[in-house]
Parts: C-alpha cells; structure tokens; sequence
C-alpha cells in the first residue's frame, strides 16, 4: 500500500500597500523550521492586487514556494473573495499546516475557510512544534503532528491541542510570538501563479473608502520596557513609572490590571491579549507576574521585578528582584539615574 504523501506548510501572507506584515514574516520562519522537520516545503499564500513583486523577500526568508493571487478584484481585503480562492487552492494542493497571524484580517479569514474545509482551527499558539501524538480513542499513535500549544481556561493552562483527523491543522499565532531570523539576501523559490475566478458572490462587499489610525506607541519595537502594575496603587503612581521610563529612554507599558483601572490605554498592555514584546530590558514594576502577563514579556532579554511580595510569580522569571514598596525603589532609580543622592 502506497504511503499518503504528506503535505507543505503553508503560510497566509498580509500585505498592505507593498508591506509585508512582520507577524507573516515571523510565521514564514517558523514555517521553515516546521516544515525542515517534517522534511516538507514551506509555501506562502500571497493574495492581493499589484502584489507579485513581494514574492522574492518571502523566498529570502525561507519560502520555497509563494502561491501568488494577484487580481484587481482582491485590491481590498474582503473575507468572501480572500476565502473562495484559498479554499479551491486547499482543495488542490493539500497542505499540511496552514498558519495564520492573529490579526483582525487573519482572525477573520481562518475560522471562515476552517469551517469550509472543515479543518480543526487553534486559536492564539504561542508554542508550535511537531511531535507524536497518541491517539488512545482509536487506539494509534500519529506521528508528525502539529502540537498547537496555547494558555486555555482563562490561563491557568498551557494545552496542547491536536488535531487527529485531515489536514490542514490550522493555527492562528499572534503579531511578536514567533522570532524573526534575518533574511538570506537572494535566496531563490518558485511562484505559482493563481488564476483568480470571483464570482457574484464574492464580489458582494466592496470595500469604498478605507481609514487607517496610526498606532499610538510602538512597544514591539521599544528596547528598555517599563511596566507598572495594580501594585503602583494609583495614576499617580503609575506615572511614576512612565518618570522611569522617560529617564531610561524606554516605553511605559502595562498589566491589564492597570489598563482596566484606566490608568494607561490598551494599547499598552503587555500579555496574551495584549502586545507580545522581546526588550532588551524589561523592568515589572508592581506586577504580580500572572501567565497572561508572562506570556507577553517571558522572553525579555533581562528582567528586573519590584514587588513588595517575596513570593510574587513575576520572580520565578526574573534575573534580578528588588522585594520592596515600587514607588520608594523607582524614585531610587530614577535619582540614581539622573546622578542625584
Ligand atoms: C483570558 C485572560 C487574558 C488576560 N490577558 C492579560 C494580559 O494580556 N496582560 C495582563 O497583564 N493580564 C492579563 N490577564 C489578567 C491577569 O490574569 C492578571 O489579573 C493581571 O495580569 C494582574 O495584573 P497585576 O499583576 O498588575 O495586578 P495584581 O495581580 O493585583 O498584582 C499586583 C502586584 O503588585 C504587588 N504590590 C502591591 N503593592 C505593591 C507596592 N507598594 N510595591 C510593589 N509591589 C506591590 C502585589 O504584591 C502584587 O504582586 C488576563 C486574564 C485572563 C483571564
């Protein structure tokens, strides 16, 4: 009996106005990690108008194959057009794994074309990695899954989900999650164009005018993070850490304790449903450390911790705590920084 071929890993890829989303890139990479693995193709599905020049910097990153849609038609993301054409391309080729960045348009897309293909669809990953997978229901043992690690149950687990029926195992992975590695500047890959055929249907929701809000503060890319919690016990002392922060030349940042006391906007929170960050310092100014706050800062280069609990979480993954009251120890640094006594 002939074995069934296993599939590629493949790769939604966003754009908007000739920019590649960084969150696609870092699932490009790792994509090629998964699929080296697996001993498969990494594949890109780039959908869009005017969009074919983009394909060279998906091969640079580790594409061996970018899947190219590029219509008038899908000038616009729109879900129906978006979702009609990559079902007929899951419907031909067969992928393995398909993954999606956790973005409003990613978000949007992947339960839509889970549901047509019926495919299991796993929210949120923050871990991916390949491994068996002991089916003890039917009694086999699968090997090569993809085991989609994600916190459920409001966080206080870390589950591995499988899915044991036909591919594609279909993630979503937020913006940050995944590192980056740096391109390899003239890598080559193939394309494989795509012939696009809306029909009424898909064209039923144009889209006229669009408005972009530019994003108030950049924490991704910030490298000295100062991060205040419900420990800072009011505004006022939350903008002691925003003092901090200004003196260290970093970025305020926040639990969402502190977000939901209306202390700072949600555009500052760092955790699993806020902004995933890698500083190169991150210093967790009266915050207890729960695994929603962790799954957004673990990864910090160092981490400073000031909590007046000894026994707070946050210093299981500290590289150095100060166990005292956050505002005394601030103003301590701050002074120290500025030179003062
Ligand atoms: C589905 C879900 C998603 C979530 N997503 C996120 C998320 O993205 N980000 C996030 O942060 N949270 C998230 N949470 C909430 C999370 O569970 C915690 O409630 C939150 O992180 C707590 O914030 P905190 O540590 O600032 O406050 P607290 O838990 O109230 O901790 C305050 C800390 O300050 C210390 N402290 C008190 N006084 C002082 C002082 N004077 N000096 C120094 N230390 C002091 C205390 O010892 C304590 O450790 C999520 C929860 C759920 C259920």
């Amino acid at each position: 009996m002939s074995k069934k071929k296993m599939g590629n890993v493949w790769i939604f890829i966003e754009q908007d106005g000739g920019k590649i989303a960084d969150v696609s890139l870092e699932l490009v990479c790792k994509g090629t990690e998964l699929a080296k693995e697996l001993g498969v193709k990494t594949e890109a599905v780039l959908l869009g108008s005017d969009i074919s020049g983009l394909a060279p910097k998906l091969h640079e990153f580790g594409c061996d194959n970018v899947f190219v849609a590029d219509d008038p038609g899908l000038r616009f993301f729109t879900a129906l057009p978006y979702t009609s054409v990559i079902v007929e391309l899951i419907k031909a080729h067969k992928p393995n794994i398909f993954m999606f960045g956790a973005s409003p348009v990613g978000r949007s897309l992947a339960p839509r074309i889970a549901s047509t293909v019926l495919a299991g669809l796993t929210a949120d990953c923050t871990e991916l990695k390949i491994d068996s997978f002991e089916d003890k229901a039917a009694n086999q043992v699968l090997p090569n899954k993809l085991m989609q690690i994600r916190p459920a149950f409001g966080g206080n687990i870390i589950a591995t989900i499988v899915n044991s029926w036909e591919d594609p195992q279909m993630v979503t992975v937020r913006e940050g999650v995944m590192k980056m590695h740096a391109p390899v500047p003239g890598r080559k890959g193939e394309v494989t164009k795509v012939a696009v055929k809306l029909s009424v249907e898909d064209q039923v929701i144009q889209v006229l005018e669009r408005f972009k809000e530019a994003k108030s503060v950049n924490l991704k890319g910030a490298q000295i993070i100062v991060a205040g919690g419900y420990g800072m016990g009011g505004k006022d002392g939350f903008d002691l850490c925003v003092k901090l922060a200004e003196a260290l030349g970093g970025t305020v940042a926040a639990s969402r304790a502190s977000v939901d006391a209306g202390w700072i906007g949600h555009d500052y929170q760092v955790g699993q449903t806020g902004v995933t960050v890698r500083p190169r310092l991150y210093i967790a100014c009266g915050i207890s450390g729960s695994v929603q706050h962790r799954a957004g800062m673990a990864e910090s280069s160092k981490i400073i911790a000031i909590n007046s609990d000894p026994n707070a979480p946050i210093f299981s993954i500290a590289d150095y705590g100060i166990v005292g009251d956050a505002k005394d120890v601030i103003n301590k640094m701050i002074q120290a920084y500025k030179g003062g006594s």
